[in-house]
């Protein structure tokens, strides 16, 4: 029951996000494109103030770290240095009769999932570990062995007729320059870090950085997913918002343990409720990591990662200064009498590297709420968005009560002073409650009305979304009520 409840929930969320210009399908009129979302006019409002938030927790909120913006095409040899040409794969395995391809590993995942609502705990702890063991040792006949073993399907012909399990890498590739002749392959970045990395004394240098201290970036990364799935959970184009902070070796603990925390932090201030997130340590760990996390949000469909927190040591500068023969070298002129530094070296790395799109997707779910508003003379009901106010599209919406009596223009006159600070939209048409509902289903969280009287003493009635508790104040004031409200600092102090 609860999971048919979890499936409708995520369904009615995602025709809420199309219907109210938050989400559409990439190229919709020509069919759409698979795994590509485009974001509407409310859409775009929420993820820029999604990355407002972001940005200023991590770079306006901490001195010592800066944000930059690297170009998405990169020289071919940083992916062969950061070991995403050999080692950005997914095992795919194709079903013969279906025609259909899946992730090797994530049809095994199903089945783990499906072995523990069984109770079947036991087996589903046995698969989790026979599959780790065989991801790790990248021995893909083995995974073709275990999902024979576990009796695995095809969801869409239902036949166990499997091809052997393959390595498909998910970088998409281009031509650069314009012969097709002698032009090279470059590819799109699937990830953002790597234009931190190779900035790095960039950075430090020209705005004299002291280790510790950290470089912020937010954009676009491609990955060819084998298979998409729950809507922007999994995009071929999608967002990141990543930070590289640069420590001495020796401290990375001590900051893995801090940017932990910290993340954890941000998130809960939007009023997430706790349970809802998660910490999934990482056993077995990447060649180049020394410790990882996953902040895992619970999702209609599961506990699923939002955000990796990783401890990179010096495995990405060290590769650049290989590959590049450029010393990526920090000197610091800090500490000793034998407190040590004083000299060069390779600074470790934490990396914070949410997805946009995923936390887009949380944010709009934790929102969603079909509240009922029945009473024993009639049935009734709203969709309203409990957006943080900060992160709310539309701030305030201006209403006149009617189309008459020089009520628009006095409402105007409101809105000309208002939008300098905040998103306002302006609505005639309809009766009042209809508008009402509206704003609601975008998450609007103050609807401002100007009637007859606002005219004789210059006051409104504000209308607050989540209490629908109206009062009635001065125009002078509206400025002051709404700020406090949407104020960053709400979420950040
Ligand atoms: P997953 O295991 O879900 O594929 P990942 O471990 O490959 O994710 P990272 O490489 O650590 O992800 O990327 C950091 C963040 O980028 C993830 O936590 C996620 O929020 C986001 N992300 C990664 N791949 C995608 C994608 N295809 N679509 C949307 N967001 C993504």
């Amino acid at each position: 029951m609860a999971q048919k409840n979890n499936d409708e929930q995520f369904k009615n969320v995602i025709s809420h996000a199309k219907e109210y210009g938050f989400v559409f399908q990439s190229s919709e009129i020509y069919d759409g494109l698979s795994a590509v979302y485009d974001y509407g006019q409310n859409g775009a409002e929420l993820k820029n103030n999604i990355k407002t938030y972001w940005w200023k927790a991590m770079v306006q909120m901490h001195e010592n770290i800066v944000g930059i913006d690297s170009a998405i095409f990169m020289h071919p040899k940083i992916w062969k240095a950061s070991g995403h040409v050999d080692g950005f794969n997914d095992p795919m395995i194709d079903n013969k009769d279906s025609k259909k391809r899946y992730r090797a590993d994530q049809l095994l995942e199903d089945k783990i999932t499906k072995y523990e609502k069984d109770g079947k705990t036991d087996k589903a702890a046995k698969l989790q570990s026979d599959m780790d063991t065989a991801l790790q040792a990248e021995d893909l006949p083995q995974l073709k062995t275990l999902i024979e073993e576990h009796e695995i399907a095809c969801p869409v012909s239902g036949t166990k007729n499997w091809t052997d399990v393959r390595q498909f890498n998910l970088m998409f590739s281009t031509q650069f320059g314009a012969m097709a002749e002698g032009s090279d392959e470059i590819y799109l970045r699937p990830e953002t870090a790597q234009g931190i990395f190779v900035n790095f004394l960039n950075v430090q240098k020209s705005g004299r950085m002291k280790i510790p201290f950290g470089i912020a970036q937010i954009g676009k990364a491609f990955r060819n997913e084998v298979i998409a799935r729950q809507f922007i959970m999994r995009m071929r184009e999608f967002e990141q918002m990543e930070m590289q902070f640069f420590v001495r070796p020796g401290e990375d603990q001590k900051w893995f343990e801090y940017w932990k925390e910290a993340r954890l932090k941000w998130h809960k201030a939007l009023g997430t409720p706790a349970e809802k997130y998660r910490f999934h340590d990482h056993v077995k760990l990447a060649h180049y990591a020394n410790a990882a996390t996953d902040i895992e949000f619970e999702f209609p469909f599961g506990f699923k990662e939002v955000e990796g927190i990783h401890s990179r040591t010096d495995f990405d500068l060290s590769q650049h200064q290989a590959f590049s023969n450029k010393k990526m070298q920090y000197f610091d002129n800090d500490l000793n009498e034998e407190g040590k530094p004083y000299g060069n070296y390779i600074p470790y790395v934490i990396e914070t590297s949410i997805g946009l799109d995923r936390m887009f997707l949380l944010t709009m779910i934790n929102a969603f709420e079909v509240e009922d508003l029945s009473t024993d003379e009639k049935q009734d009901s709203r969709t309203v968005l409990h957006l943080h106010p900060a992160l709310a599209p539309v701030k305030v919406a201006i209403f006149p009560l009617t189309k008459k009596d020089g009520l628009p223009e006095k409402a105007r006159l409101i809105m000309d002073t208002l939008k300098f600070d905040f998103n306002c939209t302006f609505e005639e048409k309809d009766a009042i409650g209809k508008r009402y509902r509206r704003q609601d289903a975008i998450g609007t969280p103050f609807c401002v009305t100007v009637d007859h009287q606002s005219l004789e003493d210059d006051t409104v009635t504000i209308r607050h979304r989540d209490s629908m508790a109206q009062e009635r104040v001065a125009i002078a004031d509206l400025g002051r009520i709404i700020g406090e409200q949407v104020s960053w600092k709400n979420l950040l102090g």
